[in-house]
């Protein structure tokens, strides 16, 4: 068996209604307790490489322009995106040495958009670089509210994965299962250098992929972008989160992640608004899944919520059938919940 990362804490154990144990994560404490229920129970750890060749941060970080790193602070927000454009098409000529990478361009892009922070449509336009909060309650720092080697987490993401919780999100489930990852604590705020050690502690214990997730990670991809320029080891990156974002946050994710492992929980806004407290989930949402259409690597996630099987899940699957047919549809069931609940402290509320 490989090695076990350090973990946080927390783990997930569900019992399904046939008495089987599934355990997703493996943890530690958690190994007595597999063994006692006995063999039937236990999980395959085998290890199981993930399809990414060369990691895209490898490239991410090599230079582009030829514009040293400091300079990039005087140009303006419209000249750093049309150098984004460039290289991310590859249209960008050789560049030195010493020229800023596109690993820079995203951090300093992203810096600037945290100044009236509009990464997701809650549009709160608060200073985060100020230290001001908006409705995910975040400044510029992550919240790392988790951290464990996963299994068993579905496809392309390798095996085991090193799972990064990040706190704070846009949406409030009514059905969230790590609803203690929604509010970031103060205690749990890591500095770049630190995630990054996580990062490469977890590279170094045999991690497959680094595999962001919450809460929701989107809300923190400033700070990701961030420590990845501190990380000494590559690893593919798989990003799992709601996609409730804007088009320029997306923008900064692409040329950086791998693996993309979306949710589309809802097939239609009512659904959205009741369960989750947003109005405007699907245009937002299937908007972002269409631009990821030339990605290779893109896993939808849907969990099938009970009395939702028509309004829901037959939606998302024709919808993804018709406009994302290269997708892996992964689509999985609710634990623990039965019948309708309302958004978890609803909803449209800010900071
Ligand atoms: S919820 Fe957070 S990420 Fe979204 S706009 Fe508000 S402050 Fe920015």
């Amino acid at each position: 068996m490989s090695r076990i990362a350090p973990h946080s804490g927390e783990f997930r154990l569900f019992l399904t209604p046939a008495g089987k144990a599934v355990a997703p994560d493996l943890v530690a404490p958690l190994l007595p307790i597999v063994r006692a229920l006995g063999r039937e129970h236990e999980l395959p750890f085998a290890r199981i490489a993930c399809p990414v060749e060369q990691p895209t941060l490898v490239r991410a970080k090599q230079a582009v322009t030829n514009h040293p790193r400091a300079a990039l602070r005087c140009l303006a927000t419209a000249e750093l995106w049309r150098i984004h454009r460039a290289a991310l098409d590859g249209s960008l000529g050789r560049a030195g040495r010493q020229g800023a990478s596109l690993l820079d361009l995203k951090t300093e892009l992203g810096r600037r958009m945290l100044r009236r922070c509009r990464l997701c449509p809650r549009r709160c336009q608060v200073s985060r670089i100020a230290g001001q909060t908006g409705f995910c309650k975040l400044t510029q720092a992550a919240s790392v509210a988790g951290y464990s080697m996963l299994y068993n987490e579905g496809p392309l993401v390798g095996q085991p994965t090193f799972g990064l919780f990040l706190a704070g999100c846009p949406l409030r489930c009514g059905f969230c299962y790590r609803p203690q990852d929604l509010h970031p604590q103060k205690r749990q705020h890591s500095s770049p250098e630190q995630m990054a050690s996580l990062l490469d502690q977890a590279a170094d214990a045999g991690a497959e992929s680094w595999h962001f997730l919450g809460g929701n990670p989107d809300q923190s991809i400033v700070a990701v972008l961030e420590s990845l320029r501190h990380v000494r080891h590559s690893r593919p990156i798989v990003w799992n989160s709601a996609v409730y974002l804007s088009r320029k946050a997306l923008e900064l994710l692409k040329g950086v992640v791998d693996v993309w492992v979306p949710d589309l929980k809802f097939g239609n806004d009512a659904c959205a608004h009741r369960l989750a407290g947003v109005q405007d989930y699907s245009a937002v949402v299937r908007r972002n899944l269409l631009s990821l259409r030339n990605e290779p690597y893109v896993v939808v996630r849907h969990m099938r919520y009970p009395g939702h099987n028509l309004c829901c899940d037959a939606v998302i699957s024709r919808w993804l059938s018709r406009n994302l047919p290269t997708a892996i549809p992964h689509f999985f069931d609710c634990c623990g919940f039965a019948g309708d609940v309302k958004p978890s402290n609803s909803t449209m509320e800010r900071g």
